[in-house]
């Protein structure tokens, strides 16, 4: 059709709407305004609108949280071995790792290493939700260990930032054996005097949450993050009750004692440091 015949309507052309072009713009899960990607990624990750805090790799995670270029890797070459053989969906552990490793730069679904928060040194250590959902298999816990060694040795605090999907199935019993050995890690850690904040990040579940993510002296929550050990709607049909709309949101374990203070993302460099210093750590 020539632009001269080009046909109108009540005032509105009929050619075809100009697309917007791919990934400019997201839609917020809890307000459900289209948003303009770079104003969020400006924003920290998080909802000018409602306040919603999006999901976030590993490397943002660290950006936002240490000293700039103060956060050095350690065992970042740490891989897993593929203990059962797993096969699943038409696939394998052994593929589904190297997919995940090309995705998202990582090796495994944690990183560790020493940083500075506002100055204060740390062993930091942040899980990547991109790399099989954050789940802990052998090198999670390995590396959980291992953070709390190195802060152990240095008389550091240890920070940790979950964000998982639990234990990993394609693992079984070796990645479920992870929740004993870094739960005893801790505690000779919490018996050495040495201070632990665990920052819970949306989702905090399964055995991530059923170990060291809940044990810290000090935990953290994320505005809106889901926490929690079974998921919500095995938990109905099992215990056969209606459980309350908030249920397994940061502000319901909060309420409910599981959570010692809910922090704004903008807020969270300042208030670890704060406690920190209230620990004299
Ligand atoms: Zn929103």
């Amino acid at each position: 059709m020539s632009k001269k015949t080009k046909k109108h309507w009540g005032g509105f052309s009929l050619k075809p709407r100009r697309e917007v072009p791919e990934g400019l713009w997201m839609r917020c899960p809890a307000c459900e305004h289209m948003l303009y990607k770079s104003a969020v990624e400006q924003n920290m990750n998080i909802c000018p609108g409602c306040s919603h805090h999006f999901r976030i790799e590993a490397a943002t995670r660290i950006k936002y949280l240490a000293d700039e270029g103060s956060f050095q890797e350690v065992l970042s070459d740490l891989a897993t071995d593929d203990p059962l053989s797993f096969r699943f969906r038409g696939t394998t552990y052994k593929q589904r790792l190297k997919d995940d490793e090309k995705k998202c730069g990582a090796k495994e679904a944690m990183l560790i290493g020493k940083a500075f928060i506002k100055g204060r040194g740390v062993i930091l250590g942040v899980m990547e939700p991109n790399f099989l959902m954050g789940s802990m298999g052998f090198v999670v816990g390995e590396k959980l260990c291992a953070a709390v060694d190195k802060a152990m040795e240095g008389n550091l605090p240890l920070v940790v930032v979950s964000c998982s999907g639990g234990a990993r199935m394609h693992e079984g019993v070796v990645s479920l054996g992870q929740m004993a050995k870094t739960s005893a890690a801790l505690a000779k850690y919490d018996e050495a005097g040495g201070l632990f904040i665990s920052v819970l990040a949306d989702p905090t579940t399964g055995g991530v949450t059923a170990s060291f993510a809940m044990l810290g002296d000090c935990i953290i929550a994320e505005p809106g993050a889901l926490i929690g050990f079974a998921g919500r709607r095995t938990i109905a049909e099992t215990i056969k009750v209606e459980l309350p709309e908030d249920f397994q949101t940061a502000e319901f374990m909060l309420e409910h004692g599981f959570v010692d203070m809910i922090v704004h993302r903008k807020e969270l460099r300042s208030e670890i440091a704060r406690l920190i210093d209230y620990c004299k750590k």
